[in-house]
């Protein structure tokens, strides 16, 4: 069973392809988040692993995961991964967290 982050503090991640370089650096942090599609962009997965490519789509981020999502955020060369509440959209890892 996959323990989630629940509560107020749950939270999910979605990744701007417009400014997505490709380097995969998100897939080496947290592969079970994040991959890259044929087309060379990395997408959102799913919690049963299905790839999500509608735009902006969201995917919760699994608390023993949160570290790994935060450093993909952080180092992620397009700046284009953003983490926000679940309850408010605010976003708290990315390049619109304040
Ligand atoms: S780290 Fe950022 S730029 Fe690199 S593949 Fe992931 S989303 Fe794209």
């Amino acid at each position: 069973m996959t323990v989630r982050n629940e509560g107020l503090d749950e939270l999910e991640v979605w990744i701007d392809q417009d400014l997505c370089t490709g380097d995969g650096i998100c897939v080496q942090y947290a592969p079970e988040v994040f991959e890259l599609d044929i087309d060379g962009l990395a997408y959102v997965k799913s919690a049963d692993d299905e790839l999500l490519q509608d735009k902006g789509a969201t995917t919760p981020v699994p608390l023993p995961l949160l570290s790994d999502v935060r450093d993909s955020a952080k180092e992620c060369p397009g700046d284009c991964i953003h983490v926000r509440r679940v309850a408010d959209k605010v976003e708290v890892y990315g390049p619109d967290a304040e």
